[in-house]
């Protein structure tokens, strides 16, 4: 049956205090990952491992800042988990033209979003050479790494380099059996964009998708655990968008 042999594995999700972190740290608890959660609010990663572990899952949580490589290293000497699957989903979103973007946010995105997917990868990825059996990484970019919008320049760069950095860590640990791909969301509702889709300026812009309509959360299940299981075996170096045809819009 797709999706069994992840049952008894083991997955670190970034970005897993809240929004889709958590979502795909419970979808994955309910397949029988046992599933680590990394963010920098320890408070509401607590809250979300109880979520997880009612999900039916074991969960753990580690306190964990992507951008900083001593934090990285210190979470995951914490966990002391070999991770078979890496979900790299932490980022910070960023917006404002580019003519008044201060050089601070602009590395804020940078460092949490491309600078940080590559450090969790890295140093998962000598974890899985290590341990010799290797492993899936899943990186969750955007359709904004593939075409762009107005007031997102740092965002849009940052999602761009993680789709091209999925190619070169592909190529690179392959050998290694370490499979590392991209999944790249439209406009996925979520507690943080609610308010701003149920506006106006929202609707217009839900409107200049051709299934005219927002995401769910779960409709990136199925894309996730292709990609983390052994379904997605000879998958390596893609990506996969899933965004109601927001890419295909007419131009
Ligand atoms: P969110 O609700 O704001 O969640 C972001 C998560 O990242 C939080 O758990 C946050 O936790 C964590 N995070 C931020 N900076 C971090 C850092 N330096 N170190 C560790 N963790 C950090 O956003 P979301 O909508 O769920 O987005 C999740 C991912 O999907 C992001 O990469 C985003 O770019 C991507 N995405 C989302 C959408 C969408 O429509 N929602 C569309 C395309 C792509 P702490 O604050 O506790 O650290």
């Amino acid at each position: 049956m797709l999706f069994e042999d992840l049952k008894g594995k083991s997955a670190l999700v970034t970005g897993a205090s809240g929004g889709l972190g958590l979502h795909f740290a419970e979808l994955l608890a309910r397949h029988g990952v046992a599933v680590v959660l990394a963010a920098r609010r320890k408070e509401a990663l607590e809250e979300a491992c109880v979520r997880v572990a009612a999900a039916g899952g074991s969960a753990q949580a580690v306190q964990m800042d992507v951008a900083d490589s001593a934090s990285v290293a210190a979470a995951l000497a914490e966990a002391a988990v070999d991770f078979d699957i890496l979900i790299n989903n932490a980022g910070i979103s960023g917006a404002g033209r580019a003519v008044d973007l201060e050089e601070a946010e602009w590395d804020g995105v940078l460092d949490t979003n491309l600078k940080g997917t590559f450090l969790v990868a890295q140093a998962v990825a000598r974890g899985m050479r290590e341990a010799g059996r290797g492993g899936a990484i899943v990186n969750i970019a955007s359709i904004l790494g593939h075409r762009v919008a107005g007031n997102v320049s740092a965002y849009a760069a940052s999602k761009a380099g993680v789709i091209q950095l999925t190619k070169a860590l592909a190529l690179e640990w392959a050998r290694d059996g370490i499979r590392v791909n991209a999944l790249c969301p439209g406009y996925i509702e979520t507690a943080i964009n609610r308010d701003f889709f149920a506006s106006e300026a929202g609707q217009q812009l839900v409107r200049r998708i051709p299934q005219r309509r927002l995401g769910q959360p779960r409709e990136l299940d199925g894309a996730l655990l292709l990609l983390a299981s052994a379904a997605g075996s000879y998958i390596t170096g893609s990506s996969i968008e899933v965004d109601g045809g927001h890419l295909v819009s007419s131009l």
